[in-house]
């Protein structure tokens, strides 16, 4: 069965950029793989999609039809699509010989974590393949203690609301290693030490939520990539393949014991 892999993240992080270079790294490695795009708001898709949510729903028809504001039309577009999920799923499911479903998600990261219909895209994938939580992380833009933790807080709130396995991708290392992050999850004592430093925030607040943080920075994995250079893709997927034994283990073993 293939692994699906639904790539979130904040607009920006680099999540479109990202399933490029996968698209680029499967085909040079003839790996074959499906990849989907749900982003109805994009003008140009830089990779091949086998499956683009721009074909079936029209998103700026869409906002004109029910008077609908950019993101309100976004949200309904992917509400459309998710109606006739079944369909895409009936689709995969026939492929043989598929290794990776790779799904790229709206640029705003809420419309798809907190909507019904990105709920029922995320279950209805879970429910018939290892699926994988893929967050990416613009590691330029989070070395400041302060945007860090928020950002793992807004991370552990989907993988809590998803309970699926989680993969943290700290894209543009081409640019900032993300060395101080796994320093930072790894030692409690040295990410205080980089809060303190932070006059601007509660500091006891920020430390009580970092211990909090402790036990999600535990059950998930984290790899540094690059989507620009390339670097780290075969690392990705080597967290990609264990964290789909974790789905076999875990969710599927949960999923059960709720029926
Ligand atoms: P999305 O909104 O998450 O889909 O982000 P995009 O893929 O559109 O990327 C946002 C911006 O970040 C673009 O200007 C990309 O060129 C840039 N970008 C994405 N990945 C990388 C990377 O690995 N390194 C660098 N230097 N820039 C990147
Ligand atoms: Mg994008």
């Amino acid at each position: 069965k293939p692994i699906a892999c639904i790539v979130i993240g904040m607009a920006g992080s680099g999540k479109t950029t990202f399933m490029q270079r996968l698209g680029a790294h499967v085909h040079e490695h003839t790996i074959p793989s499906y990849v989907i795009n749900l982003d109805p708001a994009v003008n140009t898709v830089p990779y091949a999609a086998n499956i683009d949510i721009r074909d079936t729903v029209n998103y700026k028809q869409v906002m004109k039809q029910y008077n609908l504001g950019p993101n309100g039309g976004i949200l309904t577009s992917l509400n459309l699509f998710a109606t006739r999920f079944d369909q895409v799923m009936t689709y995969i499911e026939n492929k043989t010989d598929v290794e990776y479903i790779f799904v790229d998600t709206p640029g705003q990261i809420e419309i798809f974590t907190w909507s019904a219909s990105g709920q029922v895209i995320s279950e209805s994938l879970a429910s018939t393949f290892p699926t994988v939580i893929v967050y990416v992380i613009d590691t330029p833009r989070n070395t400041s203690p302060v945007t860090f933790m928020s950002n793992m807080l807004y991370a552990c709130s989907i993988l809590y609301k998803t309970r699926l396995p989680f993969v943290i991708v700290f894209n543009k290392i081409d640019v900032v290693r993300h060395d101080f992050a796994t320093k930072w999850m790894q030692d409690y004592e040295a990410f205080n030490e980089a809060l303190s430093s932070d006059q601007s925030y509660s500091s006891t607040l920020a430390n009580s939520l970092s211990l909090s943080l402790d036990e999600f920075y535990r059950t998930i994995s984290c790899v540094g990539v690059s989507a620009v250079t390339g670097e780290g893709i075969n690392e990705f997927l080597s967290k990609i393949q264990l964290a789909s034994q974790e789905y076999n283990e875990e969710y599927l073993a949960e999923l059960s014991a709720r029926k």
